[in-house]
């Protein structure tokens, strides 16, 4: 298992290298269950967790097919950038693995579910 995590991380389809990545990435959409039944904000906090992943794909414009997968895997996922749910999954999967070692973009996503 661990090694499949690593080269997931790898290649980068997934966020972090855990063996529990997919455990915790699914935990991620519980969470937008939970938020979008009890939070009066979720609409509010998910449009600002879609416009942290709109600016990054503008940053995408213009890149080669490979310059793309590489600024994906770098800021988030591959996976991650397949739509907002997935952005926000990956994000909270890769947060769960290791909160202070966390990147800027699941750091971001995490705080506004907070
Ligand atoms: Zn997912």
């Amino acid at each position: 298992m661990q090694s499949i995590a690593s080269k997931n991380k790898k290649e980068g389809q997934w966020s972090s290298n855990s063996v529990y990545h997919t455990f915790r990435h699914e935990l991620g959409h519980s969470l937008q269950n939970e938020h979008e039944l009890n939070d009066a904000n979720w609409l509010k906090k998910r449009s600002e967790i879609e416009n942290i992943k709109n600016s990054l794909e503008k940053e995408l414009t213009n890149l080669s097919d490979s310059d793309k997968m590489k600024l994906k895997k770098a800021k988030l996922s591959k996976y991650g950038f397949e739509s907002v749910d997935e952005f926000i999954s990956e994000s909270v999967a890769e947060y769960a693995n290791n909160p202070i070692k966390a990147r800027t973009t699941a750091k971001s996503v995490v705080e506004i579910l907070l």
